[in-house]
């Protein structure tokens, strides 16, 4: 089956390609090692200077890249845009810290002297999704490079043009042949690559079944893995929140990306003081969103990505309906006219959710908000809490005890106060229960896939 990359606004077939061949994969496998061997040879300054070249790059060609990721997955271009320079940002980063995260580390022992060395792993697959087709992957290739280690990027076959724009754009910033490749293959040539031994360790961002699939592998084959997988964040506002504030940040974190983020804020967990007035102004801000074409620059909600990505949350949304949810608000697919075949789901809202709703135990990967009333903070907290997933997590009070409370007790890889939850160079990122595990970004990030020698010496 060909790789098609196709226009998710207009169902246009933009281009086609053959999936690599097995004999294409062991050219790419054999040319990661020798991109391993090279980097790992480039002094440090070398690969910041690369590092920092394709950050320079990224600028340039913000807009054409961010037309690719448009074109391709349906985010507003401003988005794209935005994310393409994101990706800028995670280069300069690591071109700027990573030498001294990588700097040996001096431990005193009883006798002799030892230190800790940090040496890359190898050759690493990454297995990446479409919602942030540039960010998820420079995330990992800006450490990897750095660190040493080779990259080898299977990407969502919904995206084929930005993961062959990724490896073009490392390439032209002067890494050395094999340091970063596109491979355009389907997801069941992952387990032959996972267990070749030319590949060192493995990340995948996407969904759970995916995550579980990779994981499984990385470890009978031990090797290192990052998983990041979905989210159903919980948004909790008690009653001394800003709520102007708080109904903008839930509007962004609800609907950034079509609604498509593993971070976006899905469950909002309101205290009952607060409930009708956060909900009546958050309503009328989700109403006032244009859904349309994503290249339009007052376009606020593209289509979703694809066809089975809409199916998925129309189905979560009428299942939650027909199990007792109210849906207050939009919620359901519309049309855009002169775009009769894009993926179109108008924002929206329901209340009244009862736990054993797909929508409340969901990822639900679009542009509906789920609203919850409680009467306390810890019933809050155990609301948040009772989904398997434990990505992000988000607090709106002005009550310092409350935020050391809500800190301690939310089971998430972050919480945010006063703000959404969103990923940060300098800040480690990542989730917990199924939402995955490792770190990426910051110090983590490169750790994850570097060797902590020990040395003594006597
Ligand atoms: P997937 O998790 O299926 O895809 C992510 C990546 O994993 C793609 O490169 C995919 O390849 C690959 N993949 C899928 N299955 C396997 C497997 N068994 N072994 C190895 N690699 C695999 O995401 P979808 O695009 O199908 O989206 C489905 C749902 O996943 C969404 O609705 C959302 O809930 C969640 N999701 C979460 C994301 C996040 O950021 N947390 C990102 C994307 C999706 P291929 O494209 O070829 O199938």
């Amino acid at each position: 089956m060909s790789i098609e990359s196709r226009n998710p606004a207009t169902g246009e077939l933009l281009e086609q390609f053959s999936p690599a061949s097995n004999e294409m994969i062991e050219e790419a496998l054999d040319l990661a090692v020798e991109g391993h061997e090279a980097l790992r040879r480039m002094p440090l300054r070398d690969r910041a200077a690369g590092l920092r070249r394709l950050a320079d790059l990224l600028d340039q060609k913000n807009e054409e890249l961010a037309r690719v990721a448009t074109l391709e997955m349906g985010k507003t271009l401003k988005a794209a845009k935005a994310e393409v320079t994101k990706c800028a940002s995670v280069c300069s980063y690591y071109a700027e810290h990573g030498a001294g995260f990588l700097r040996d580390e001096p431990v005193q022992i009883d006798e002799g002297s030892a230190y800790v060395a940090h040496l890359p792993l190898g050759p690493i697959l990454a297995v990446m999704p479409w919602n942030f087709p540039y960010w998820q992957v420079f995330r990992f290739a800006a450490p990897a490079l750095m660190a040493g280690n080779s990259g080898l990027l299977k990407h969502a076959s919904n995206v084929p043009q930005c993961a062959l724009a990724i490896s073009d754009v490392i390439a032209e910033a002067g890494f050395p042949k094999g340091a970063f490749q596109t491979l355009l293959i389907g997801s069941d040539k992952v387990e032959g690559i996972l267990r070749d031994a030319r590949i060192r360790g493995a990340t995948l961002t996407g969904s759970g079944p995916a995550g579980s699939a990779v994981g499984a592998l990385a470890g009978e084959t031990i090797k290192p893995s990052v998983l990041e997988l979905g989210g159903s964040d919980a948004f909790i506002v008690m009653p001394s929140a800003d709520l102007d504030a708080a109904t903008d940040a839930a509007l962004t974190g609800r609907t950034q990306n079509n609604g498509q983020s593993c971070i976006a804020a899905k469950r909002f967990i309101i205290h009952e003081a607060a409930y009708d007035a956060f909900r009546e102004k958050f309503a009328a801000k989700l109403a006032s969103l244009k859904v349309g074409d994503p290249m339009s620059e007052d376009t606020d909600i593209g289509p979703l990505a694809n066809a089975s990505g809409l199916d998925d949350v129309v189905k979560a949304v009428e299942d939650s309906v027909a199990k007792g949810a109210r849906r207050t608000l939009g919620a359901k697919p519309t049309e855009i006219a002169g775009m009769p075949e894009g993926h179109w789901f108008e924002p929206g809202m329901l209340e009244d959710i009862p736990e054993e709703a797909p929508a409340f135990k969901e990822e639900i990967f679009g542009p509906v908000a789920l609203l919850s009333r409680v009467p306390n903070l810890d019933e809050a907290i155990d609301l948040a809490n009772c989904t398997e997933f434990g990505l992000g997590s988000v607090i709106f009070t002005k009550d310092r005890s409350e935020v050391d409370h809500a800190v301690r007790r939310l089971e998430a890889g972050a919480t945010a106060v006063n703000r959404i939850v969103a990923s940060d160079p300098r800040l480690p990122f990542g989730g917990v229960k199924t939402s995955g595990y490792g770190r990426e970004l910051a110090r983590d990030g490169m750790m994850a896939f570097v060797n902590r020698k020990t040395v003594t010496i006597s």
